[in-house]
């Protein structure tokens, strides 16, 4: 198990206010979400109150609060980092107070999810303030996993790979999508995950859209059903994982396209080192399937990092020519999509580690009949 100690270390805080002078940014200011989680382990409902961690380029930062949250935020992991909690009254206005704080900064980063009506009123009180993604200095940091991030993204990848080994029990011909997915979604859960993501149960055409997720259909025999799941852990690092199954035999169209799937999905894995682009790896997958004349059938990128989020950076697509270094976390998952008829996708979790791969999740990935 690893503690929270290790994944959201009290040693963050200062790398974050040392990246964000030397980005030139004046302050980021953090309102709940994934950078905020990800800098102080404090996992803070969105709400319409701002909640928001102010970490200025130099001096301390703090921690503005709605009276009535303060109890939460002195209990959450948040506390060991020293901070001064500024708890705001109902009647006061939290933006002017960050604003009075703040002085005249040139620029500020803004929580990549900051909803609107924060980002707007921060720009209200910090006129001549420019705004900028607070992700410019978050990305490098969230990129690199720690050693006790690989770790709880090792814990996510046991956690749903235990998922897909039930769902063969789960899917059977004469059950709607919603069915199976109900069964999924409770899965998940009890496999150790605090949130249920997203459940797609796409079965026969259904399959041919690569984000469908469920529906009232009902699962036909001879049919290839797409099932790529995911949650959250309560430690914060997330699941994701696509494996594609059939209800008995499949089609005679789909073993060959399948078969060459899984070799690009094998190959992208390979490709995988530090110092190689993340475009290489997309090439790797997708030089296999257009070889074997499915190119265009697949439609969308290779992959997407993850860690406190299930899409972050880094993108493993066209046109990315950062470099992979060890800790990387990213999902390697080619697909191909025939409109009308079915699709398929393979989906694993894979770290750059020092000299190549490390897969997080092991379920077979050749076509399950059930
Ligand atoms: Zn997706
Ligand atoms: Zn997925
Ligand atoms: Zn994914």
């Amino acid at each position: 198990m690893t503690s929270s100690e290790d994944l959201y270390p009290v040693s963050r805080l200062a790398a974050v206010q040392e990246a964000t002078a030397k980005a030139g940014i004046d302050a980021l200011l953090l309102t709940p979400g994934p950078d905020l989680r990800y800098v102080s382990g404090y996992d803070a409902k969105p709400l319409e109150r701002l909640t928001c961690l102010v970490v200025p380029a130099s001096g301390e930062p703090y921690m503005m609060v709605p009276r009535l949250e303060l109890p939460a935020a002195q209990a959450s992991p948040a506390s060991r980092l020293g901070l001064e909690f500024v708890a705001w009254d109902e009647t006061d206005d939290p933006y002017r107070i960050a604003a009075d704080r703040l002085g005249r900064p040139a620029t500020v980063g803004l929580a990549d999810r900051m909803w609107a009506m924060a980002s707007l009123r921060f720009r209200e009180v910090l006129p001549d303030a420019e705004q900028v993604l607070a992700g410019r200095v978050l990305r490098e940091l969230r990129m690199r996993k720690s050693p006790a991030e690989v770790a709880a993204l090792r814990q996510a990848g046991e956690a749903i790979d235990a998922v897909h080994r039930q769902v063969p029990g789960f899917l059977r011909a004469g059950r709607t999508e919603r069915e199976v997915g109900r069964d999924i979604a409770e899965a998940i859960l009890a496999a150790g995950h605090a949130t249920v993501d997203f459940v797609i149960v796409a079965s026969g055409p259904n399959g041919a859209s690569p984000h469908h997720e469920v529906s009232d259909r009902v699962i036909q025999a001879g049919e290839p059903v797409v099932v790529d799941i995911g949650g959250q852990l309560h430690n914060g690092y997330c699941s994701d994982s696509t494996r594609t199954y059939c209800v008995g035999e499949p089609p005679a169209d789909f073993t060959a396209p399948y078969e060459a799937l899984r070799r690009a999905q094998e190959a992208a894995c390979a490709a995988v080192r530090p110092g190689v682009t993340c475009e290489s790896i997309d090439a790797a997958a997708r030089d296999v399937l257009t070889e074997a004349g499915y190119g265009e059938y697949f439609i969308h990128r290779t992959g997407h990092g993850i860690g406190v989020e299930t899409h972050e950076e880094p993108y493993i697509v066209a046109g990315n020519t950062e470099l992979m270094e060890p800790g990387f976390a990213f999902s390697v998952e080619p697909g191909f999509y025939l409109p009308g008829r079915h699709g398929a996708r393979i989906e694993d979790i894979v770290v750059c580690g020092d000299d190549g791969p490390i897969r997080l999740n092991d379920t077979p990935r050749t076509l399950v009949i059930v």
